[in-house]
């Protein structure tokens, strides 16, 4: 399994897979399962729905390590524009970027400038503005970022991924900024020596960093903890300790990617938890959409049947 994963999430890297898959109308239709659609207008009507059966919603526009600043400046545009069709539209939602698609590549100054707009434009709307987690390459930039743009908004938050060794001692010196911090496993391709290989260390530091963020510290500090996982052995635990920490349901959430564990979604929302479905949309797809099959390499299954699909 292991060996299906690393082949791949070394396959999301490659450009000529890209090109063939994105040319593949089977591939497509596969993707769809994940995914509402490649516009915001697809997007937008999929969180309607979400918002109608009691869910909140985070869009995020998929795209990720532009090499021209005028694509970035497009990104920016894309989700000032996206926050003022939510509002409209009346979408109980966020929207959560990823730094390497907002010019980190590029010019670190401009992705600063351009999130510290956004985190304005999201202060605005009346919502959190998310910074993705990438690879561990940006683990640093992306922390000094997430620094930076808090000095002058609390409406922000980062993903940390309970995947990386390092990451308790990163928690631990967020926690004094009162920060949104999304707990995820992590989805990226890292060697041992950095991301702990074992799923029973990565669940262990996931709870971890949930507790850790429902200590008294943290709460009067306002950090806020968004549980980014579809594990249903890792939910009850996460509910054990949120009971133990005294919590209040509206003091935490669930965050689930969109057409994955669908019923677990809406029972928790059914058993009065705050449940947020991500929603990805855009035609960028590729590298994202091999994450999602290797953390599920039975995933293939659906692309072998798209091939057939009439
Ligand atoms: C809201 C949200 C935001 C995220 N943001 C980031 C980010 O910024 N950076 C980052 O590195 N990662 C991000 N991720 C991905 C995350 O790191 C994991 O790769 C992903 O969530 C799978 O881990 P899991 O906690 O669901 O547990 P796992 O142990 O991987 O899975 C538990 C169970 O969930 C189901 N499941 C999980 N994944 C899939 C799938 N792809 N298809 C079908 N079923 C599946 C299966 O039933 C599986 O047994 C995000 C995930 C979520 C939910």
């Amino acid at each position: 399994m292991d060996l299906m994963r690393n082949l791949l999430l070394a396959g999301s890297r490659s450009a000529w897979l890209q090109r063939q898959a994105t040319r593949r109308k089977f591939v497509k239709l596969a993707v769809r399962r994940f995914m509402p659609g490649e516009t915001v207008d697809d997007a937008l009507v999929a969180a309607e729905k979400q918002n109608k059966a009691g869910l909140l919603v985070t869009l995020t526009h998929l795209g990720e390590n532009l090499s021209d600043k005028s694509e970035a400046d497009a990104v920016l545009a894309h989700y000032l524009e996206t926050l003022k069709r939510m509002k409209a539209a009346n979408v109980q939602g966020e929207v959560s970027i990823k730094p390497t698609q907002l010019g980190l590549d590029i010019d670190p100054e401009l992705c600063l400038r351009h999130t510290r707009t956004l985190a304005e434009a999201a202060r605005e709307h009346g919502s959190r503005l998310w910074i993705d987690m990438e690879g561990s390459a940006y683990t640093d930039a992306t922390l000094k970022l997430f620094r930076a743009v808090r000095e002058t908004h609390s409406n922000l938050g980062v993903c940390l991924q309970a995947y990386l060794r390092r990451t308790r001692d990163d928690l631990e010196s967020l926690i004094p900024l009162g920060p949104g911090i999304r707990i995820v496993k992590g989805a990226y391709a890292e060697p041992a020596s950095i991301a702990f290989p074992d799923k029973a260390e990565v669940d262990a530091n996931f709870l971890w960093m949930a507790k850790r963020l429902w200590k008294t510290d943290a709460k009067v500090a306002k950090a806020w903890a968004t549980l980014g996982t579809h594990d249903a052995v890792l939910i009850p635990q996460l509910e054990q300790a949120a009971k133990e920490a005294g919590l209040t349901t509206d003091m935490y959430e669930y965050a689930m990617l969109y057409g994955i564990q669908r019923g677990e979604q809406l029972r928790l929302a059914k058993a009065g938890r705050q449940v947020r479905v991500l929603i990805s949309y855009g035609t960028h797809w590729f590298p994202w959409y091999m994450r999602r099959l290797a953390e599920r390499p039975a995933n293939l299954s659906f692309v072998f049947k798209s091939m057939f699909a009439k």
